[in-house]
């Protein structure tokens, strides 16, 4: 998807803060942390949310979801940490690439919204 932001970031195009990168996905921290660690892991390749998850892609996300601990380890999050994907607009996704927000490093509110 050559206007997505995320393919973008993926392709080196539009820099980021890397953490963790495989031929499968790419994990960077948000510019805009809602928390004191704040990292997306995005595919590789452009699904647009979870409502794009398909068995053409479910491989990525099985991968994407077994390497989500190790992320979080690596980041120290041994308390716990959240993991979020807003879809769509009601969901609030602002960015039409399939993300997951690694949220963490302090006490999270116990509110989901
Ligand atoms: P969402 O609103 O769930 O689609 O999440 C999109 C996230 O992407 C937000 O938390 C933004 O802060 C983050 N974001 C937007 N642009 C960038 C960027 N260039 N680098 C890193 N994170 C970004």
């Amino acid at each position: 998807m050559s206007d997505c932001l995320f393919c973008k970031i993926v392709k080196g195009e539009i820099p980021s803060k890397k953490v963790y990168e495989d031929d499968v996905m790419l994990a960077f921290w948000d510019i805009a942390p809602q928390a004191p660690v704040h990292v997306l892991v995005v595919p590789k390749k452009h699904v647009c949310g979870v409502d794009g998850i398909c068995a053409d892609n479910a491989g990525d996300v099985k991968k994407i979801f077994e390497k989500i601990p190790k992320i979080a380890g690596d980041l120290g999050l041994i308390n716990g940490y959240r993991v979020i994907s807003n879809v769509g607009r009601d969901g609030c996704q602002s960015v039409r690439h399939l993300h997951f927000h690694i949220l963490g490093g302090a006490q999270l509110s116990d509110k989901m919204c």
